[in-house]
């Protein structure tokens, strides 16, 4: 089991040979000094839970800070406010956030809002002047999506998307390795990504904000995951739905969708996405001289894994506090993470959503 010093000599090697790759370990490497380069001013839009836990994270962020709100609840932002040191003249609504546009203490927004909402604010955020920073899925189809891109392409402001795992240690070093050749000929992905979720009037339930039940919130994560393990882009899918509860998951809102995608090289990859299931969290990735194992995969961590060649060391950071940092070096520096944050990104995700959907609602293989 390599040591946390062979761990970090092993990624500032890496790091000289790939200068504009962000890498976890920068920041580990870099825990002892003091940072003194520009801070990424961030507000938060929509403060529920996940909102709550990425406010958390990024108090320990050493390139963003979070010094703005936007909810429609004036009870949550006097709680932030106090809580986080947020002026005033820092706190908006969803009326009036359009006045951002006049406010320099804002570099960019985080908008954790129902997925169905997403769109309409990117628009406005981008056309405010503020970089744009959307939680997964970015919108409810690839239309949406397309449009968010333009638009943030039109302001010239950033698009990036809440790709946490992107970030995350291990799945970085998984991700390099394949690279590198250590599974060789990426063969097949297997991913499993599943909750039993509860309060059937939540807005993950309503068509409307959700855009679809498990798959947008949940699924999007094996979609995601095939895509960065196998390192490709799948070229079809088919999927079957299965549906044991139709009042709570009514017309649009997918229970359990299993699903295949098919790649250039032969690949494929079979995956399972459901809100009536729980501890389904894993990937696996053979190729044709290794593979790879992790469970949990995709939660809040710590992601746990292991390789042919054994476990899988890289330690746990708070993934929402290398992610923020992560999206400031990429804002301030280029720095790219090693697989795509950017709208684009989401795109080529919500691209594959709208194919699943179809191919389940047809029964048809679905080229992409
Ligand atoms: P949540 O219900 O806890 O919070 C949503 C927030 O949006 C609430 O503060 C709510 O008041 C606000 N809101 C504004 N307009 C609303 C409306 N019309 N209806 C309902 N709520 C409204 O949800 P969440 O779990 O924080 O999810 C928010 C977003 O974050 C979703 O897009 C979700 O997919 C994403 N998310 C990402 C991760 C991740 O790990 N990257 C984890 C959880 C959620």
């Amino acid at each position: 089991m390599g040591s946390r010093r062979d761990f970090l000599q092993k990624l500032s090697v890496s790091a000289v040979s790939l200068p504009l790759i962000y890498s976890p370990a920068n920041l580990f490497a870099a825990d002892s000094e003091p940072y003194d380069g520009p801070k990424l001013k961030v507000a938060i839009m929509g403060l529920g839970s996940y909102g709550t836990r990425v406010a958390k994270a990024m108090q320990s962020c050493k390139r963003a800070t979070l010094v703005g709100l936007i909810s429609g609840t004036p009870s949550k932002i006097e709680k932030w406010k106090t809580k986080y040191g947020i002026p005033e003249k820092n706190c908006y609504n969803y009326d009036n956030f359009d006045a951002i546009k006049d406010n320099p203490d804002i570099d960019a927004v985080y908008i954790i809002t129902p997925n169905g909402l997403h769109k309409d604010q990117t628009l406005r955020v981008a056309k405010a002047g503020k970089h744009v920073i959307c939680e997964k899925p970015m919108g409810i189809n690839a239309k949406e999506g397309q449009e968010m891109v333009d638009a943030c392409k039109a302001a010239n402001v950033k698009l990036l998307i809440g790709y946490r795992m992107h970030f995350e240690p291990k799945t970085v070093a998984v991700i390099k390795m394949r690279k590198e050749g250590m599974f060789g000929t990426p063969k097949f992905f297997q991913g499993q990504s599943g909750f039993t979720i509860g309060d059937p009037t939540q807005w993950r339930l309503n068509k409307e904000l959700s855009g679809g039940g498990a798959m947008m919130d949940i699924g999007i994560y094996s979609i995601n995951g095939a895509r960065y393990m196998l390192g490709e882009e799948p070229i079809w899918v088919t999927a079957q739905e299965t549906k044991t509860d139709p009042q709570k998951f009514k017309e649009g809102i997918d229970e359990t969708i299993q699903f295949q995608m098919g790649f250039p090289s032969g690949a494929v990859a079979n995956c399972l996405s459901t809100y009536n299931m729980n501890n389904l969290d894993r990937f696996f990735m053979t190729g044709s001289k290794g593979y790879v194992e992790m469970q949990p995969s995709t939660g809040y961590g710590p992601i746990e894994g292991r390789t042919h060649e054994g476990p899988l060391t890289q330690p746990h950071v708070t993934h929402q506090t290398l992610q923020m940092d992560g999206m400031a070096a990429l804002i301030f520096d280029g720095v790219q993470p090693i697989v795509p944050i950017d709208g684009e990104e989401g795109v080529k995700d919500m691209k594959i959503i709208d194919a699943i959907f179809l191919a389940a609602k047809t029964g048809n293989k679905i080229e992409l």
